[in-house]
């Protein structure tokens, strides 16, 4: 037991002296991609196409160049324009379902101003509506 945990502490320092001035970072970019390379690899059990393959491998790739890359603030940069374009989706995603969920009793309409989403209750006709963020009014028709 004891030699088990020496080797262990050799394999960490290892480790360690391996990544140092690395990136070695699971950040948001790195999990998504292993993420979307499991869920292709799903995906190509029933399609078996070589080409979603070649993607679920760069998927499985990139992770691990950016793991032991040295370049920490390109790595760094990717990770931060990342982030910015999945708030958008998942903003986008969250959006949608509660459209859908609440498809009877509400609109939801984008201010052409300032791109907020904003939440109207369903009475058919015309409507002015202001935005409760930059105050702008405009013109809604729900029918
Ligand atoms: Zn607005």
């Amino acid at each position: 037991m004891l030699d088990l945990l020496q080797k262990l502490a050799v394999y960490r320092e290892k480790y360690y002296n391996l990544m140092v001035g690395r990136y070695a970072l699971w950040d948001r970019l790195n999990k998504d991609m292993l993420i979307f390379c499991v869920a292709l690899n799903f995906i190509n059990l029933f399609i078996g196409s070589w080409i979603v393959r070649t993607v679920a491998a760069l998927l499985f790739l990139a992770p691990i160049f950016r793991l032991f890359s040295k370049n920490i603030d390109k790595r760094e940069d990717e990770n931060t324009n990342y982030c910015k374009k999945r708030k958008g989706v998942v903003e986008w995603f969250k959006i949608m379902y509660k459209r859908i969920s609440e498809i009877k009793t509400h609109r939801y309409y984008k201010c052409k101003n300032c791109d907020s989403y904003i939440r109207v209750p369903y009475k058919k006709g015309e409507h002015t509506i202001d935005c409760p963020k930059c105050g702008k009014e405009f013109k809604v028709k729900i029918r």
